[in-house]
């Protein structure tokens, strides 16, 4: 959902052209996506928002094929470059052009900085539409050129609403410290959902206080390579939704614990260990 209020504020924005670069400023927890497809379809459509004709349809699908689009965590220069040759070699065409840009922040400063060339240049039809969680983290010359709008946080039942059309699993994956289009990729990956399929068995398999709890382990190994901050991290959840308060703790001190260079591995297993006696 769009806050009324700030999308008042948006339309003026966007509708005056007071400004053609957008940076959407927002939280893990904010509905980013929803913002940057109404801004685009506030640009584009030609009926107001009508979503229903072939932008707005498209728009609401994530399909940005008719725009340059960039969404890596970590944006080279040759990414912006790419963008910006692609711009100029449409610059005949007579509609507005948008490029898009997420997470910013995560560009280095010679990417940054060619960004910041473009944005000096910039065009009357062109528009800009930037996103990031750590605005601190940004440039701050593409900030200051920019017409910020801070996002609002949803609140884990809003999250849970936004999820509910795509997963069962929706009252989990909405406490995850991720952004929701990140959750969304998730749950189109069969090696996440079978994650979550087995963090579930090993959850029900604590509280119950049989042994088998190890044989879960040993027979899903592969499953766990690399995603074993997941793997706490869903407990940790299911843990939480079910108001387990001791061992919530428990994972309090194992989270302080989580730094790079730890061994994951043999930090899990004496978090189960810990869980066990905790039951
Ligand atoms: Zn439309």
């Amino acid at each position: 959902m769009i806050d009324i209020t700030l999308k008042s504020n948006i339309d003026k924005l966007v509708l005056n052209s007071y400004s053609s670069v957008y940076l959407l400023s927002s939280s893990l927890y904010s509905n980013t996506k929803e913002y940057v497809n109404y801004i685009l379809k506030l640009i584009c459509c030609e009926n107001n928002v009508c979503n229903e004709c072939d932008k707005c349809s498209k728009i609401n699908e994530n399909n940005y094929e008719d725009f340059l689009y960039i969404s890596n965590t970590m944006i080279k220069v040759e990414d912006v470059e790419n963008l910006l040759d692609m711009f100029k070699k449409n610059s005949l065409s007579n509609s507005k052009r948008v490029f898009i840009i997420e997470q910013i922040e995560n560009m280095n400063l010679s990417s940054s900085n060619r960004l910041l060339k473009y944005l000096e240049e910039m065009k009357g039809k062109d528009y800009g539409i930037l996103t990031t969680y750590n605005i601190s983290k940004c440039l701050q010359t593409i900030v200051s050129r920019a017409s910020i709008i801070k996002l609002p946080l949803l609140s884990i039942k809003e999250r849970e609403n936004e999820l509910k059309l795509k997963t069962p699993n929706y009252e989990v994956l909405a406490n995850l410290s991720l952004p929701l289009e990140e959750i969304y990729k998730l749950i189109a990956d069969d090696k996440f959902n079978k994650l979550f399929d087995v963090s579930k068995k090993i959850y029900e398999t604590l509280m119950i206080g049989n042994e088998k709890v190890l044989v879960i382990f040993k027979k899903n190994k592969k499953l766990f390579d690399n995603n074993i901050c997941l793997l706490i991290d869903l407990l940790n959840i299911f843990y939480k939704i079910n108001d387990k308060y001791k061992q919530l703790l428990i994972f309090e001190t194992y989270k302080s614990r989580m730094v790079s260079n730890i061994n994951m591995e043999l930090l899990l297993y004496s978090l189960i260990i810990e869980l066990e006696r905790e039951k």
